[in-house]
């Protein structure tokens, strides 16, 4: 599944690239990362992947995660425990989202978790959404053509969409943010767990569920 995704992304990249748009972040700026993403179970993982191809600490990112997480517990308790009662169940079945947390105006959100001094960590394995933000008319430093209304580029950034869905047939898309991803599963406890699923779709190829 890890191969299909990166092969899914240099095709779309390469399409970007071909048709003029600015694909990559300017350097140094990290303008849009002072929040909070949603990302599918497979984006997840390439995330989690990404993160095993360099000499990351894990326990750096997980108390990230954690200290995140704290931050969301003060507006939405209800909502983390009950994904959490949940969680080892995440990655098999659709549960509940995140959506309502959404509607909230958060003061002083925390940065994403993958922001190191100012850098993304995972940038070349960073979900649709920040990959997305960058080829649209809502990043003002890029500038790139609205695709939103060209329907041969919406037709050609289709494999970002299909990532989304690669994993087993018993299992469907949940899309939640990355930080509860990471607290959640970089448990102790669930730690194991994880990474035998990551070997796995390391090894496979998994075709797009029917
Ligand atoms: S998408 Fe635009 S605003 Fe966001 S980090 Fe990249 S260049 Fe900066
Ligand atoms: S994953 Fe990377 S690009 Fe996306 S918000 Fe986080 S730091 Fe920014």
């Amino acid at each position: 599944m890890i191969k299909t995704m990166e092969i899914n992304i240099e095709q779309v990249d390469s399409f970007l690239a071909k048709y003029g748009y600015f694909n990559k972040c300017l350097n140094g700026c990290s303008d849009c990362c002072h929040d909070y993403f949603y990302a599918s179970v497979p984006e997840f993982f390439l995330t989690l992947h990404g993160l095993t191809t360099k000499p990351f600490n894990l326990d750096y990112f997980y108390k990230r995660a954690l200290s995140t997480r704290s931050y969301f517990m003060h507006y939405l308790p209800l909502e983390i425990e009950h994904l959490s009662y949940k969680a080892p169940s995440l990655l098999a079945y659709k549960v509940n989202d995140f959506r309502t947390g959404q509607y909230i105006n958060y003061p002083d959100l925390p940065p994403c978790m993958f922001l190191v001094n100012g850098r993304c960590s995972i940038y070349d394995y960073r979900p649709n959404t920040c990959r997305k933000y960058g080829t649209t008319v809502t990043c003002e430093y890029l500038d790139n053509e609205d695709f939103e209304d060209d329907d041969f580029t919406q037709v050609h950034l289709q494999p970002l969409y299909d990532n989304t869905a690669l994993l087993d047939q018993s299992i469907e898309t949940t899309p939640l943010p990355l930080w509860f991803f990471y607290s959640e599963y970089l448990k102790p406890e669930l730690r194991s767990f994880v990474f035998k699923q990551l070997e796995h779709y390391q090894i496979n190829n998994i075709e797009k569920a029917a």
